[in-house]
């Protein structure tokens, strides 16, 4: 079958043994596969601490049809079923169920779990218990939901658990992006009043058309804020993978505000400072958030079937242009996200 590997750098299409399925494995037929941002970071090798040894397939949001089950897996899903696979890349591949982050809903930090890898390719075979069975209303062009979805989800979710209520103003930084224009849609689904912030006329532009109350180029935010919504938001997430949206991100806050910060920049842009004076004076919550559970894909998953969340698609391609694409991506060239919807080409 074919697949795109990552080797010094440098991402080929090649012919390997297709997988077979292990001890509750699945082996899916991928029908389509988002291209993410973040690999655009792996292959430019932009975060030290995800580099690998080499060769390593590519690829984590996938759609397809469950086609072999290995042992055990039958208590999951069937064959025939139409399933979503991914979690963001990030422990989706397996986590051990008994540790304390697994027991307290965050599998993503048990010391034994294991990303997913390889949805550039025409089969996968994976861990069936992280596979969400699909509704009939959701298309395979929602393969995006896998990652830029349930990653934003899980980031605006944030803001109910820490008591920030419906109808509060919240602002989404890098709103037009791939992970930003879920954003949007789940914070409006959630009931926030939502500031849609991003760079360019274009991009504003395509954020008013995803329904936000507020639409703010970064430059104009914070005046904005302070006349317009009481001297600022009650809580910002941050898709930018840029320093300069998360310094914005923190300094759009009123006191007590909720800081999220959900982007990665590559590892040369440094750090952010923060003040302790000024940390003392507006006092927030900074936290971060990467991709989400299971059971949060199923309810992105949910809100999609019931009209609430769409991903925008910008480009289909065919495998064996995933690397063009990458290009594309790297140049921000469009807005929302890029699949391959023809895995066997
Ligand atoms: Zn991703
Ligand atoms: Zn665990």
């Amino acid at each position: 079958m074919k697949a795109a590997i990552l080797e010094g750098g440098k991402l080929d299409i090649r012919d390997i043994p297709k997988p077979k399925a292990n001890f509750e494995e699945a082996v899916v037929k991928l029908l389509t596969a988002g291209v993410c941002h973040s690999d655009v970071h792996l292959v430019k090798g932009d975060w030290p601490r995800f580099v690998q040894p080499f060769p390593i397939p590519l690829g984590h949001e996938g759609i397809g049809i469950v086609e072999e089950l290995g042992p055990g897996a039958e208590k999951f899903v069937q064959v025939g079923d139409r399933v979503i696979l991914g979690l963001g890349g990030s422990g989706g591949g397996y986590w051990c169920g008994a540790c304390e982050y697994c027991l307290s809903g965050r599998p993503r930090l048990c010391r034994q779990a294991k990303p997913i890898l390889g949805a550039y390719a025409e089969y996968i075979s994976l861990w069936a218990k992280s596979l969400v069975k699909l509704p009939d209303s959701v298309s395979n062009d929602e393969v995006s939901l896998a990652c830029g979805g349930l990653t934003s989800y899980s980031a605006v979710k944030k803001f109910l658990r820490f008591g920030v209520l419906p109808g509060k103003p919240v602002a989404i930084i890098g709103a037009a992006g791939g992970l930003g224009h879920y954003g949007v849609q789940v914070a409006k689904a959630f009931g926030f009043k939502v500031v849609g912030v991003d760079v360019g006329r274009d991009k504003i532009d395509f954020i008013k058309s995803l329904g936000v109350d507020y639409a703010v180029d970064a430059g104009e935010a914070i005046p904005f804020v302070k006349k317009q919504l009481g001297g600022g938001v009650y809580g910002s997430v941050v898709f930018a993978p840029k320093i300069s949206g998360f310094e914005l991100g923190l300094k759009i806050m009123r006191p007590g505000g909720i800081f999220i910060g959900v982007g990665m920049p590559a590892a040369s842009e440094g750090g952010m400072e923060i003040n302790p004076l000024e940390l003392l004076g507006r006092d927030p919550i900074i936290m971060s958030s990467a991709v989400g559970t299971v059971e949060e894909m199923r309810e992105v998953v949910q809100l999609c079937a019931d009209g609430k969340v769409k991903s925008h698609v910008s480009r289909r391609a065919p495998l064996s242009q995933v690397m063009t694409v990458l290009e594309e991506l790297e140049k921000a060239a469009y807005p929302g996200r890029a699949i391959l919807n023809d895995m066997a080409n």
